[in-house]
């Protein structure tokens, strides 16, 4: 009996990886579909997760997540070879790290090449024919990596020239147009699939300007991603930060927050659940808990007494809403 020909996947989530999956499937390789959990994928990496078993089931493909999340934020996060995309996306640096962290799979799941969904000139910084051959050059994955979706586009790959794959039933799309991808997703009925980019965080302009203004004042740890993604971000005058819950989803969210470096207080009315940095003076504590008594129905006639660590104060709401947000992050 022939070898059984494996492939690993660079799985985003998005339409393009799924359909470059699917091509090769189709070819009766077996498929491993690998989603690279960077920490930004998304905001509830539970309802993602949940996704990526649905479409991957659906397609035939196996799912495996791969924790990349200490390793990217040391290694590639704040010092990109190839730097940022419009926003704090190092997507060249991260392609590239995936590409390397697949390669050193394949033995362990006994795959022959690696397969990845980027289309030629589709996209401003990942997939730019430049860019492609500087993933190449950072993983030096040699000749491994398979592009489906614009394969015959570019030099013959190995899996090519040794028969595991027919180029001639790859693709040759190139630019920006969508049009082929939807023809095939509807004729292989893929449907409700994520936006192309899989969502993540760090494509995200309001994201991007949070770990923008964090990386100014703070060490950036794995923990603060998930700060990151919840709640109204404040900078107080002194530089210590207050982050404040918007709703019941995110009051659990900053509740279920495991980081020694915020100090969690609530307001003696129902309402948000805020997280001030530990080292506030005790006038940006006073300042802290007259933002958060904002963001509850306190009458600004009356003074309420807020705990923060051990100190309490005695605060009334602002006047409106607008006087807080004077320290919203933008
Ligand atoms: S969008 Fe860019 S930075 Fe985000 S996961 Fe994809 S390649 Fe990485």
């Amino acid at each position: 009996m022939s070898e059984k020909i494996r492939a690993l996947a660079l799985f985003s989530g998005g339409l393009d990886s799924l359909l470059a999956m699917k091509l090769v499937i189709e070819q009766g390789v077996d498929v491993v579909a690998l989603y690279f959990d960077t920490g930004f994928g998304g905001k509830s990496f539970e309802k993602k997760k949940a996704y990526l078993r649905e479409i991957t089931q659906k397609i035939g493909a196996k799912l495996q997540i791969i924790d990349v999340r200490e390793q990217f934020v040391k290694d590639i996060l704040f010092d990109p070879k190839y730097g940022y995309g419009k926003n704090f996306n190092p997507c060249i640096d991260c392609h590239a790290n995936m590409i390397r962290v697949a390669k050193a799979l394949l033995p362990k799941y006994e795959a022959h090449f690696i397969i990845s969904g980027e289309v030629v000139g589709q996209r401003p910084m990942s997939q730019r024919f430049d860019a492609l051959k500087k993933v190449e050059e950072l993983s030096t994955a040699d000749g491994l990596i398979v592009r489906p979706l614009s394969a015959k586009l570019l030099p013959p790959t190995i899996p090519e020239q040794l028969g595991w794959l027919d180029r001639e039933k790859l693709l040759d799309i190139h630019g920006r147009s969508r049009e082929v991808q939807m023809r095939l997703a509807k004729e292989w009925g893929i449907e409700n699939y994520e936006s192309p980019g899989g969502g993540c965080l760090l494509t995200d302009e309001n994201f991007s300007s949070k770990i923008k203004d964090h990386i100014k004042y703070d060490s950036f740890d794995l923990e603060d991603i998930e700060v990151l993604k919840w709640g109204r971000h404040f900078r107080l005058p002194e530089g210590s930060k207050l982050i404040v819950s918007r709703n019941r989803e995110e009051n659990e969210k900053l509740q279920a927050i495991k980081s020694d470096k915020y100090i969690r207080f609530t307001t003696p009315l129902p309402g948000p659940v805020s997280l001030l940095r530990k080292g506030a003076s005790q006038e940006e504590k006073r300042l802290a808990a007259k933002i958060a008594i904002t963001y509850t129905k306190a009458s600004k006639e009356k003074e309420y007494e807020v705990k923060i660590a051990e100190s309490i104060f005695k605060v009334s709401p602002f006047d409106s809403k607008e006087k807080a947000r004077e320290f919203l992050i933008k």
